[in-house]
């Protein structure tokens, strides 16, 4: 079973817990260094997501991973299995959902998981995986009649009839809508329900976040930043921002909250790492005068500000140092 996010597994002390080993990847394109030196580890049973911005080297490093592109150098181990040797035994414990599939148009959602089940010795049930990928009651629809939604988690669907150990996805949710998107979520999560382990490449950081035990961010062919997102983001020691407007008629200033910072549309932003303390005293306070703090917030950095700030910082800077949620 996979660690949840709640409670994020930060130990891979063993080989045979790993899904995936690589150590000093590189690759190069002629005299270009794309891939400069990856370490990851995915423990199996997890989703990992890696993160990155375009031309970081994403692509090059998952194809490599799935046997699609040599390496130039370095380890890789993908559930015992060096993808180089392109052996058959691997092929079929993996998934590949790649951005664009080519499935049969004039096929039924049905149809079309029944004809993949025939390439693999050991497949999921059919009715397994339209549960898994929410497409039960699309069953005997066209692929053509698919909402783009839908056809992605059929996309997901072909790739999982093999019953894989590892799920490789590609930017599953690029174009959704927000209802369409929230879907996919939850199919990831019945995915890692199932044991399945799940590598998943992504733009969207609210998206890493909410499904990733452990992200690795890569920028310039090197690993910037890897760990539980929520350890990425600081921990419980993480800086919360409390922000409000102070109402007209305000006296004086709350006892034990340290002042604001009033920005430029009149909030007023308290940075703090006791937001419990703070929120008691200001609202006491606020209570106390009969004052409403208008549109009150409580936020933590999210993985987007993490991701921007390491991404930021690489981009100007070669000597950017790896940040480990797992050393936090
Ligand atoms: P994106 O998010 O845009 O898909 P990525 O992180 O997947 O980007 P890669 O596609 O791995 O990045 O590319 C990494 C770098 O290697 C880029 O500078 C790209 O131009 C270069 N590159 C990728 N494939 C080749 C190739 N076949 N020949 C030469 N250069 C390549």
């Amino acid at each position: 079973m996979a660690s949840s996010s709640a409670s994020p597994r930060t130990s891979l002390s063993s080989t045979s817990d790993l899904a995936i080993r690589v150590r000093g990847l590189r690759k190069t394109y002629g005299a270009f260094e794309a891939v400069r030196g990856i370490d990851l580890d995915v423990a199996r049973g997890e989703v990992f997501a890696l993160l990155g911005p375009n031309g970081a080297g994403k692509t090059t490093t998952v194809e490599i991973l799935e046997g699609y592109r040599e390496r130039s150098a370095g380890e890789v181990d993908v559930l015992g299995y060096d993808p180089a040797r392109h052996e058959q035994a691997l092929k079929q414990r993996i998934g590949i959902v790649l951005q664009s599939t080519g499935v049969e148009r004039y096929l039924t959602v049905e149809e079309t998981i029944d004809m993949y089940h025939g390439y693999f010795p050991d497949p999921l049930q059919t009715e397994d995986v339209l549960d898994v990928v929410g497409l039960r009651e699309q069953r005997a629809v066209r692929v053509k009649r698919l909402s783009g939604g839908q056809q992605r988690r059929l996309d997901v669907a072909v790739g999982l009839v093999g019953n894989p150990d590892l799920l490789f996805l590609d930017e599953p949710t690029t174009g959704f809508d927000p209802s369409a998107r929230r879907q996919a979520w939850e199919m990831v999560r019945g995915l890692r329900s199932l044991g399945k382990t799940v590598f998943l490449t992504t733009h969207y950081m609210d998206e890493a976040q909410y499904l990733a035990d452990r992200v690795a961010i890569i920028a310039r062919g090197q690993v910037v930043a890897e760990g539980p997102p929520t350890a990425l983001m600081g921990g419980e020691e993480a800086v919360t921002s409390v922000r409000f407007r102070l109402p007209e008629g305000a006296q004086g200033w709350p006892d034990l909250v340290p002042p604001g910072v009033r920005s430029e549309d009149g909030s007023v932003v308290i940075e703090t790492s006791t937001p419990t303390a703070v929120l008691f005293a200001l609202t006491r306070w606020a209570v106390g005068q009969s004052l409403e703090l208008s549109e009150l917030t409580v936020m933590r950095p999210s993985l987007e500000d993490v991701y921007l700030q390491l991404v930021g910082a690489e981009a100007t800077s070669d000597g950017a140092g790896r940040r480990s949620g797992r050393a936090s």
